[in-house]
This record gives C-alpha cells, sequence and structure tokens, in this order.
C-alpha cells in the first residue's frame, strides 16, 4: 500500500544563513488549509533573533479573514462537540504522536523563530506533546453529577463546551503556549482559532496542520497572524465565547475590556516579578542552581522567573561568588548548537530595553558583578543577533525599577534580608503574584512561608519545575484562571443543569 504523504510542511532552513526569505508559505490555517490574506500592504519583517535577518513576512489578517477563521472553528465545533470524549481523545494522541515523530524540525523552527536553545525548544515541543497526551486522557473523563431531588424526582449536570475558543499568546513559548490552550479546549470539545505573536508566527501553523492530519475535523484549530488589531478583532467576534490570553499585564487589561462587551470568558496568563527567597539554612548549591534556573531560561524571558533572589544576609558573600562563577560560565552563542545553553533576545527593542534597565539600575545605585552587555558570537553569521551576557545584579534596593518592573531578560536582582517576617513582607510588597519560590531545609518555616508567599505557585528548595499535572497561573495584577491542570477543565466548558420531574406539576395557578 503506497504510504500517504504527510501534510505537514516544515520551512526549509537551510538558508537562513544567508538571510534569505526561508518560510515560504502563508503561515495562517482555516477550513483546513494555509490560507494568505488579501490585503497584503501591511506586510511585517519577522525576525531571526540569532542572525538579526529577515526570517519570513507577516501578513496580518484583517476583519474578512478574521471573520472566515470564526466560520471554519464554528463549523468544525458543530462536529466534534458531538464526538464521544473517547473518539475526541483517539484523535488528540495522534496528534501528539505526530508532534513527537517530527519533535527536532518543530523545535529547530522555535530555535530560528525565538532564538532560545535548541536543549530547551527540543523540551518545549516535548512538552507540548505530552500536554496534548495528558487531556487526551481527560477527555473520555469528563462527566455530570447526578442530584437526588424529593420524590423520586432528580437533576444532573452536563459539563458542555463553550464553543469557538479565542487563544492569544506571546513569544516565549510560541508553540507551547499554542498547545496549552488547544490542548484543553479541543479535550472538552470545543474549536479554537489561535492567534501568535506577531514575533513568532512561524509554528503554530504547523500545530494546525497536525491537528489536521491527526483525522481532525477542518477547522478545529485555526490560526490567524497579526498583531494588536487581528486581536482586536477577535476579542469583539460575536461567535466568540472565550478568550484565553497570555501576555503583558497592559494588554491584559485591554483585551478583558473587550470581551466584557459581549461578556465573553477569560483566562489571564500575565506577567510576573517573581520572589525567590534563600534562608541561610539551604542547601547551598542547590539554591544557587535554583537561582540560575528561575533566572536564564530562555534568555531570562520567561514569565514566572524569579527575578527578586532574596538572600538571608548571613550566606549573602557564599551565594554571590557561587553564582557569579557559574553564571560567567554559561555557554552563550549560536542556539542552534546541542552544547549553547542560553541563545539570543527576541528582537532588537526588547535587547535594548534590557540593556536600559541595566543602565538604569546602575543609575540607581546597584553594582553589577557580571554580565549585563551586548555579546558577539564569534561565527560571523550570528554578527547581527541580540545577544547580551547574563547579568548579576548586587546592592539592589525594593525600591529601585529593575526590582519593581519585569525586566523579561537575563537579569537577575539580588537583595539581602534578615529575618522571615521582614522577607515576606517584602516578597508581597508586588502588583504581581505569577510565582515564588522558598530554600530552607526547615520544613516548617517552608510550608509556612509557601502559605504567606501571594503567588498562584510556590516552589520549594527549586524552581521552574514546571509539570502538566499542576495548575498554573497568577495572583493579583499576574492575571486569573487557571491553565494546565485538571482544574483547567472548568475554564473550557460550562455547566447544563437538566431537572426531570417524576411526579405530577404541582401549579399554584
Ligand atoms: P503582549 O501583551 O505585547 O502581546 C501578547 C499578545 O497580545 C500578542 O499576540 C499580541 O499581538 C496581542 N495583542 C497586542 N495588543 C492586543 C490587543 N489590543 N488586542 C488583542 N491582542 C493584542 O506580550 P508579549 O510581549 O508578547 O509577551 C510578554 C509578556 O507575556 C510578559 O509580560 C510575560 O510575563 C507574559 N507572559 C505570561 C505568561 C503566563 O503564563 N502568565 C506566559 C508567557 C508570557
Amino acid at each position: 500500500m503506497a504510504q500517504q504523504q504527510s501534510l505537514i510542511q516544515l520551512p526549509e532552513f537551510r538558508n537562513v544563513s544567508t538571510g534569505t526569505l526561508v518560510v515560504k508559505e502563508p503561515l495562517n490555517f482555516w477550513n483546513g488549509a494555509r490560507v494568505r490574506p488579501k490585503d497584503t500592504k501591511s506586510v511585517e519583517p519577522v525576525y531571526e533573533p540569532a542572525t538579526g535577518r529577515v526570517l519570513c513576512d507577516l501578513v496580518p489578517c484583517g476583519e474578512e479573514e478574521v471573520d472566515q477563521a470564526i466560520k471554519s472553528a464554528h463549523s468544525a465545533f458543530l462536529k466534534w462537540s458531538k464526538l464521544a470524549g473517547m473518539e475526541r481523545a483517539r484523535i488528540m494522541l495522534e496528534a501528539a504522536r505526530i508532534i513527537r515523530e517530527h519533535r527536532d524540525a518543530i523545535a529547530r523552527v522555535e530555535v530560528a523563530n525565538n532564538g532560545k536553545t535548541i536543549t530547551e525548544a527540543k523540551v518545549n515541543v516535548e512538552t507540548a506533546a505530552r500536554c496534548i497526551e495528558y487531556y487526551a486522557g481527560i477527555a473520555p473523563t469528563l462527566s455530570g453529577q447526578h442530584i437526588q431531588l424529593p420524590g423520586g424526582s432528580f437533576a444532573y449536570t452536563r459539563r458542555e463546551p463553550l464553543g469557538v475558543c479565542v487563544g492569544i499568546g506571546a513569544w516565549n513559548f510560541p508553540f507551547q503556549i499554542a498547545v496549552m490552550k488547544a490542548a484543553p479546549a479541543l479535550a472538552c470539545g470545543n474549536a479554537m482559532v489561535f492567534k501568535p505573536s506577531p514575533m513568532t508566527p512561524v509554528s503554530a501553523v504547523i500545530l494546525a496542520e497536525v491537528f489536521k492530519e491527526a483525522g481532525a475535523p477542518e477547522g478545529l484549530f485555526n490560526v490567524v497572524q497579526g498583531g494588536a488589531e487581528t486581536g482586536t478583532l477577535l476579542c469583539h467576534h460575536p461567535t466568540v465565547a472565550k478568550v484565553s490570553f497570555t501576555g503583558s499585564v497592559a494588554t491584559g487589561k485591554k483585551v478583558m475590556e473587550m470581551s466584557s462587551k459581549g461578556v465573553k470568558q477569560v483566562t489571564m496568563e500575565l506577567g510576573g516579578k517573581s520572589p525567590l527567597i534563600i534562608f541561610k539554612d539551604c542547601e547551598l548549591e542547590n539554591a544557587v542552581k535554583g537561582a540560575l534556573m528561575a533566572n536564564f531560561l530562555t534568555q531570562g524571558q520567561v514569565c514566572c522567573n524569579g527575578t527578586r533572589v532574596y538572600v538571608q544576609k548571613d550566606i549573602m558573600p557564599q551565594f554571590l561568588e557561587e553564582v557569579v562563577k557559574r553564571t560567567k560560565a554559561i555557554p552563550l552563542g549560536d542556539p542552534q548548537l546541542e552544547g549553547t545553553r542560553m541563545g539570543a533576545l527576541i528582537s532588537r527593542p526588547q535587547f535594548d530595553k534590557v540593556l536600559a534597565y541595566i543602565d538604569g539600575a546602575k543609575k540607581q545605585g546597584a553594582k553589577v558583578l557580571c554580565g549585563g552587555e551586548p555579546f558577539a558570537p564569534s561565527d560571523p553569521k550570528l554578527k547581527g543577533g541580540f545577544f547580551m551576557s547574563p547579568c548579576v545584579l548586587d546592592n539592589c534596593r525594593d525600591d529601585m525599577t529593575c526590582v519593581k518592573e519585569e525586566i523579561f531578560g537575563p537579569v537577575m536582582s539580588v537583595l539581602p534580608f534578615d529575618t522571615e517576617e521582614e522577607v515576606l513582607q517584602r516578597a508581597n510588597n508586588s502588583t504581581y503574584g505569577l510565582a515564588s519560590g522558598v530554600f530552607t531545609r526547615d520544613i516548617s518555616r517552608a510550608h509556612r512561608v509557601a502559605a504567606a508567599l501571594q503567588a498562584g505557585s510556590c516552589f520549594i528548595n527549586n524552581y521552574n519545575t514546571n509539570a502538566l499535572e499542576m495548575p498554573f497561573g497568577g495572583y493579583k495584577m499576574s492575571g486569573f484562571g487557571r491553565e494546565l491542570g485538571q482544574v483547567t477543565v472548568e475554564y473550557y466548558t460550562q455547566l447544563k443543569t437538566v431537572v426531570v420531574e417524576m411526579g405530577d406539576v404541582e401549579s399554584l395557578f
């Protein structure tokens, strides 16, 4: 029997070093096919962060295209939502298998478009496959409740999908964010229209092809490209039932406001400035390793990073010596090479912004212990890349801008403290509340501190050890609603109560 040809079009990356356009296929996807928008006047370049060269063009979707994508999702929803959970699970498991089959190629796409290292990108793609498997496992378990009423009557609840859900993503984990929204949405019987960040448009369309190849109805997972304007059209569209947003607080507020007009449900996964508290009784080597994991993954562009590192005064000298030694030793350079541990920042403006934060920190009295400078890899093809050396800042105070604001770059701010009470008060003195961490050998203190920290996650004696089974989301201005874990089912379904009368109607009239 002839083997069926794969539908998945992976971009050709051989030409990256020459700077030629490598992604020629349209990056939008609805009704089961890639689509090029009609209006190509406002085309924008998409960059490869490691070289600074243009990777492809971004053609934003307008009103007509957004409407087509939503209609496509709606017609798929009508079929998909009628399938039994087991049938949805079978297709989702096949999608996970296909992702794993193409893991390395998808990871290379992610590196070229995002600048993160191939090692991290492979983990991200594997995490995406697992995420789909996890929610495929949940799909057949969705069920309601039976409620006994007087006289043999009863009620039951049905857990029903919402309909067409919109996902809007950030650029730091492009493929993983798309999957973290699509997997629970689809498992619950919804269809999705996803809009990636205009800086990282390339990998989401591969996910759309994966679902199609896995046997999902055409239109189940659609991709529209664009920035704020396209996002606005999605949030206002009357057919959309829910918007799951990942991005900055400022944009999140706008998305909430727009969604409120149509009383659409929203999930908000926003920014953070998370505290990591290191007590003197910690296992120091683990605390140092934890602080690096809390700050330098994906060039520090991770929402839950522990960028305010509070260290008890007694161990500050040893901590700083070890942290600086290890930070200076991070292999920085070509993100496509297996040995590299830090790649390039996402864009020139982000690179300039992070360096400006470091400059501002110095002016406010912080001391740069290492890094914080533009870095030029020896390979000439990387000359235009957005590389900077990872930075450790000492002499920080809580009132400094670098300690209060989310920098979103490889910058660790270290702050001394004396007592538990004092550090908790300082750690919680933030408008954000995404994550937190504590290193101590004292088990009572660990749980006391975890309970007192105002954040959606707390890592004890480690940091950034995220798993699909664990809910993830924010307190305060870091957002609300949750992604991952079983609880996410609540955010992609609605409950219907059905009341069954077994006797006669007793009427007051
Ligand atoms: P951003 O807010 O600039 O953009 C996020 C998305 O919103 C993009 O797709 C963008 O095109 C879209 N958008 C912009 N204006 C819009 C509008 N008016 N209407 C609808 N959509 C609009 O954020 P970013 O720079 O892409 O990402 C960085 C931020 O994301 C950081 O603050 C980071 O902490 C946060 N983030 C949070 C999580 C989380 O899970 N909590 C995960 C990753 C990133």
